[in-house]
């Protein structure tokens, strides 16, 4: 029996790679602003989410806010 290493479960992020920001169109998003329901989200960059983050508290009915992601270390599982 191998000594089995600790592993951390992946933090569930929602936005990934694939997200862009709508800010300045080329940076991966970390946060995103829903301004009406019915209307499609708005995603940010690091950069441009930290100049609207003030403003979107006072109108967005919702935020999801990952910039988290960019300072965890996420252990990966090698053992398997
Ligand atoms: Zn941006």
């Amino acid at each position: 029996m191998g000594k089995r290493a600790e592993t951390i479960p992946p933090v569930p992020w929602i936005l990934n790679a694939a997200d862009r920001c709508d800010g300045c169109s080329h940076a991966r998003a970390y946060g995103r602003a829903t301004i009406n329901p019915a209307k499609s989200d708005l995603n940010f960059c690091y950069h441009c989410w930290n100049r609207h983050v003030a403003r979107l508290r006072e109108v967005a009915v919702d935020l999801l806010d990952e910039t988290d992601a960019l300072t965890t270390v996420t252990k990966l599982d090698v053992s398997a």
